[in-house]
């Protein structure tokens, strides 16, 4: 990089290289007035959409968001106009929903990469959405027809719920002969109606109430449940203070996901929902008995979720103020109602929903791109952690068929339209919160009722004591015997443990870090193997489970090595993966990460705010994640970071010096007159040689007075405050199969034992698939013997060989406009210096 001053003359002037290495000046009077002033209009920024004049006409692409708006929606249209205008495309925005596509005119607006500038983080759609009759009429969609065959777009991505992508679809459908008729009544020419034969659409689903079947997740829906989450999690406090009872009405006229996960994520004593109505004929008996029993062990509040569509099992409606009287009538409970109302579509989306819409938009570009005349209109989905298209019209039928069924009263079909996990999810919340009236069909018979002991390992994340709450609880519904044990097995091996019991463990959904207490000591290797065994020998433990990141899997290596000279280890033994790394074999996701990114999307949002508030400048974030780039790349989508520095990559000069250039060109770009910030995500153990104060001194300095450089080390603020609900929901659903797994693992050699008359079954089970990983394996939970898993770990650097992320980190530079200034940079730079020359 050189410089030099010109102080001669009435501007200052600064040379330097632009990323295709030509000397640049930079003055501070507009260098190439031309230049800047296109890229501050709506035609878009050259640099970023320069198109070279032997391309072929660039596809037009449109994206509306219609039908109720949902948080994410603006990540969609970031990410669709991005991704298409990389590709080639012209990307416009159709403003108001339908109502935009039939109004035409300037509803119908081109995009270019910087009209989309710091969307992630808004919620809502900032394209506005509407409830359009006009559309809904053959003359209206006639009308929405002429006016993008007039601005010659010719494909639409509709982001909205089932109704919105139902009109898509009909539109498509009818396309040939609105094109027909226009071209009869002369309102297109015959030219453009044969450029304009066919037409695509693609569907992503915007829906806070995850209620679309073919999908496991739509883009808002968990966002929604933050904001549930937050709003019950306060009204606990209230409650416990005044010993009141709450009916909390939530969102979802047919579908009781909201509903169900709010019960599980914040701990509720009851959840009504349309697809499962109570099983009884009297379910106020059933409510009353199960609020007393709680209160009779000691809880001082009553929380009851309420979805706005919630029945029985006859179709009649159940309302918050029926169970408000019932409550206050029968149980004589000081009970409010609070409905929570437009608040839950509220708020800046949370890091789940910006990496989802991020990840769908780009793959409903490439769906745009692929598809042919004949192919029905795909609908994009994410099925087993993978994304993918469906057929969106089977989707829409499939989706109102969970209507139909429920109407049948054939509640079963409506609950197995639901994503995979709804059913296991229902399960799991009643064998969790509900204490059961030890009821023969939950209770084990008394020689199958285990000492199961519970603890944790490793730092602290989101979500460990909402695990061993269900674990314990679970537990003690199955008969078994709980036991928990504090500050992992340097605590063990002291015998500090106590039994766990119901209430003991209430609230604790909600409480961040650990609460028995965690360190890193794996046995074995920093506390004696021997004592470990003995303790386990000596409190007649038959099942141990561990919660923890990489020292968990280590610990459970050690113990199944050892179990060939400690009998009293062969016990069955899982793992609960939680670690906010998320760099357990087994799983696809460790409890913790979830609730990292958030903190991490909400660090990085203050300080963007910061950056972009003050002056031209790039925050160089330093995140967690040992070797695992897993933080960078996931919470670089969220936070629409330029660049990461990951283990998995390493970084290097070169890397730096292209950096430089790619910053020096964003910056020369931008508009002289606002500052703009940047960030960085680096991970901290990426490099000993490019430290976070190394890379952004580097930045300073090559930045010169284009842009300057900050540090934020975000530090254990990253295992976050409270958990997220998807951390806690995770917890629930895990703890439950880990207590499922110590019991198949050990129900023979039990059997066994009590036919023998054993008092304490020792060599109950040395099989190593009794030493395992229950991870999240897409919509599955499923159990890996560590010995399996071993092949596919690198130990030494604490974490799988594969990373299914790993796929997602060309799109942080991406869409960050790297690769951009390929030849369309090129050739406006030789425009320019053309230019110079005349
Ligand atoms: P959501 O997309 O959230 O389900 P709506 O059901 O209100 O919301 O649908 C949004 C818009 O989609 C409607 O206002 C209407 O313009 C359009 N739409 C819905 N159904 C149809 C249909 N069958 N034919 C044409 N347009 C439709």
């Amino acid at each position: 990089m050189q410089q030099q001053m010109d102080t001669a003359s009435e501007s200052e002037k600064l040379y330097a290289l632009d990323p295709l290495g030509n000397v640049l000046l930079f003055t501070s009077q507009l260098a190439f007035p031309g230049l800047l002033h296109e890229s501050s209009s709506r035609q878009g920024s050259p640099i970023l959409n320069g198109k070279a004049d032997n391309e072929p006409l660039p596809r037009k692409i449109a994206i509306l968001t219609s039908g109720g708006d949902a948080p994410g929606m603006n990540a969609c249209v970031r990410a669709v106009v991005r991704y298409g205008i990389s590709k080639g495309c012209e990307m416009y925005a159709i403003y108001e929903g339908y109502q935009g596509m039939v109004d035409g005119g300037d509803r119908i607006r081109k995009m270019d990469w910087k009209s989309v500038r710091g969307w992630m983080r808004v919620g809502g759609t900032s394209i506005g959405t509407a409830r359009c009759k006009a559309f809904q009429t053959a003359e209206g969609r006639i009308q929405g027809a002429e006016n993008l065959i007039k601005e010659g777009i010719d494909s639409i991505i509709v982001c909205g719920g089932d109704g919105s992508l139902t009109g898509a679809d009909v539109f498509r459908s009818e396309w040939p002969t609105h094109v027909e008729n226009l071209k009869k009544t002369n309102r297109i020419t015959e030219e453009e109606a044969e450029r304009h034969k066919h037409l695509t659409i693609v569907g992503l689903v915007g829906s806070i109430d995850n209620d679309m079947s073919s999908t496991d997740i739509t883009i808002g829906a968990v966002t929604s449940l933050h904001r549930i989450c937050e709003a019950v999690d306060s009204i606990n406090t209230t409650a416990m203070s005044h010993s009141r009872a709450f009916v909390v009405e939530v969102m979802g006229r047919h579908c009781g996901w909201l509903a169900l996960m709010a019960g599980i994520a914040t701990g509720a004593d009851f959840v009504f929902i349309p697809e499962r109505p109570p099983g009884e004929e009297d379910w106020r008996s059933r409510l009353c008995e199960v609020a007393q029993r709680h209160r009779q062990l000691g809880k001082r509040k009553t929380i009851i979720i309420v979805a706005e569509g919630a029945l029985d099992n006859s179709l009649k409606p159940i309302k918050s103020e029926e169970i408000k009287d019932i409550l206050t009538d029968r149980l004589g409970l000081d009970t409010r109602v609070t409905t929570l109302g437009h608040v839950q579509r509220g708020g800046s989306p949370c890091a789940a929903d910006r990496i989802l819409a991020t990840i769908q938009s780009v793959e409903a570009v490439r769906a745009v791109l692929t598809s042919k005349p004949d192919t029905p209109s795909p609908l994009i989905i994410s099925r087993n952690n993978q994304i993918m298209s469906t057929s969106l019209m089977k989707a829409v039928e499939l989706t109102h068929e969970v209507a139909k069924a429920i109407s049948e009263k054939n509640f079963a079909r409506a609950m197995e339209l639901r994503d995979p996990q709804f059913a296991e999810e229902f399960n799991a919340f009643t064998a969790s919160t509900i204490l059961d009236d030890c009821s023969d069909h939950i209770v084990l018979p008394k020689h199958q009722q285990m000492r199961v002991a519970i603890l944790h390992i490793g730092a602290p994340s989101g979500g460990m004591n909402a695990a061993t709450r269900t674990a314990v609880r679970y537990a003690l519904n199955r008969g078994h015997h709980p036991i928990l044990v504090f500050n992992g097995f340097s605590g063990l091996v002291r015998g500090t443990m106590e039994d766990a019991t119901w209430i003991g463990v209430d609230g604790w959904t909600s409480h961040g870090g650990s609460e028995l207490g965690t360190n890193r000591h794996v046995p074995g290797v920093d506390v004696d193997m021997g004592m470990v065994a003995y303790q386990i020998q000596k409190n007649k433990i038959q099942g141990l489970m561990v919660i923890g990141g990489f020292e968990a899997f280590s610990s459970l290596v050690e113990l199944e090595k050892a179990r060939k000279f400690y009998p009293s280890l062969c016990i069955p033994v899982c793992h609960l993966p939680a670690t906010i790394s998320n760099n357990v074999p087994g799983t696809d996701y460790s409890l913790g990460t979830d609730t990292s990114l958030n903190a991490i999307v909400t660090s990085c949002d203050a300080i963007g705010q910061s950056a972009r508030s003050s002056r031209r400048r790039v925050f160089v974030v330093e995140v967690q994640g040992g070797k695992s780039g897993y933080l960078a790349v996931e919470g670089g989508i969220a936070s629409s970071a330029n660049t990461v520095y990951i283990p998995e990559e390493g970084i290097s000069l070169s890397r730096l010096q292209s950096d430089v250039k790619h910053l020096l060109a964003l910056y020369f770009d931008d508009d002289p007159d606002m500052s703009e910030g940047r960030i960085i995500l680096r991970t901290e153990d990426v490099s000993d040689t490019y430290t976070t104060d190394v890379i952004s001194n580097i930045l300073k300095d090559e930045g010169h007075q284009l842009f300057d450089s900050r540090t934020a080390v975000l530090g254990h603020i990253q295992q976050g405050d409270t958990p997220s609900p998807l951390d806690r929901i995770r917890a629930t659903r895990l703890a439950i199969r880990c207590i499922q797994f110590i019991e198949e693992h050990s129900s023979c050699a039990l059997d066994k034992a009590h036919a023998n008359n054993e008092a304490v079954p020792i060599e109950l089970t040395n099989c190593e698939e009794s030493v395992a990983v229950v991870g999240i394996w897409g919509a599955d939970v499923r159990y890996n013997s560590t010995n399996s898993l071993l092949p596919i770990t690198d130990m030494k650097n604490r974490k799988p060989r594969t990373a299914w992320w790993f796929e997602h980190r060309p799109l942080v530079d991406l869409l960050a406009g790297r690769g951009m200034f390929t030849p369309q940079a090129q050739k406006l730079f030789a425009e320019e210096k053309k230019q110079e020359k005349q």
